[in-house]
């Protein structure tokens, strides 16, 4: 599907941002929806996965065989050179895939890494590249990490906006207590262990707290705060605010969302459902053993506070 056809002012990528679990497969989905953008899913996650014999894309194809990455991989070669991709892979393990991202960038910006700047560049390339084949002005890329979006920002301040989108702590530990058995054509590309309340909690609590110092670190402008229970509960509304964010006309959304037609290769397993529906819904995960809301309420107390619930 060729979409495109909007004002050249739109930005080149919205980044978003948060704990994993926070529904950003669907909310990404549902901004694929709208012509001027592109739901690209996690990309930081993209030069590993290219190597995946068994990683199937939202598409139907496995990502190695997908027509429409293949064809940005080519962009991206015409425009950077052959080792390109080879580059991203190496960059995004040092930047992305590591230990104490957030520091790790912070000294790399303060040192002026002429690495980071080449991460960032061959990201915004990529970008670039998705957006010619796709006909799309702007990329979602979910990928989550502040860090990663602070390093793009830096290099890109223009054409990078920036959506943390938080979800209740209670929601994440009851998602990820799951466990789930290797399914690689549902969307489970290996088997999945539970995690305690304790392990989630104290993750949900530091990744959201590096979401609030890369927001004292961007143009206000360039940074919106979403709750993924309020956009659930009124997804219309949800959508016209970041229309209103990337400068774009809101009629154009669907809730109704084909996700064949995007090409999502990372996230939640609902990429591999073929047609999502974003219906208006009231999130209640108070079905929480007791001793799980105790751990999760008493780990996550000052990021409560500091959201006010
Ligand atoms: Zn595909």
């Amino acid at each position: 599907m060729i979409k495109g056809g909007g004002a050249s002012t739109a930005p080149s990528a919205l980044l978003l941002v948060g704990y994993g679990r926070s529904g950003s497969t669907i909310i990404g989905s549902a901004l694929g929806s709208h012509p001027r953008l592109f739901h690209a899913g996690e990309l930081l996650w993209l030069p590993r996965r290219l190597k995946d014999p068994e990683r199937y894309c939202s598409c139907g194809s496995l990502l190695a065989e997908c027509d429409f990455w293949l064809e940005v991989l080519d962009k991206l070669a015409a425009r950077c050179g052959p080792r390109a991709i080879a580059d991203l892979g190496r960059l995004s393990d040092q930047f992305d895939h590591r230990r104490w991202t957030w520091t790790h960038a912070l000294r790399a910006l303060a040192s002026k890494s002429s690495e980071a700047a080449e991460h960032a560049a061959l990201n915004l390339a990529l970008y670039n590249a998705i957006a010619q084949v796709s006909g799309a002005d702007t990329v979602v890329d979910t990928s989550k990490l502040p860090a990663r979006a602070l390093l793009l920002a830096t290099a890109d301040p223009v054409g990078i906006r920036i959506m943390h989108l938080i979800r209740g702590h209670r929601s994440a530990i009851a998602s990820l207590k799951r466990k789930h058995k290797k399914d690689p054509r549902a969307g489970i590309p290996q088997d999945r262990n539970g995690r305690s309340a304790a392990w989630t909690s104290a993750a949900w609590l530091r990744r959201n707290l590096e979401c609030e110092a890369l927001a004292a670190r961007t143009p206000k402008a360039t940074f919106r705060r979403v709750r993924y229970e309020e956009f659930i509960n009124d997804p219309k509304c949800g959508l016209s605010a970041v229309a209103e964010f990337l400068g774009i006309e809101p009629e154009a959304f669907s809730t109704k969302i084909n996700v064949r037609e995007q090409h999502i290769f990372a996230g939640n397993r609902i990429r591999m459902q073929g047609f999502l529906s974003l219906e208006p819904k009231t999130i209640n995960v108070d079905h929480l053993p007791a001793h799980d809301r105790v751990i999760g309420d008493a780990l996550t107390a000052l990021g409560r506070w500091h959201y006010k619930w």
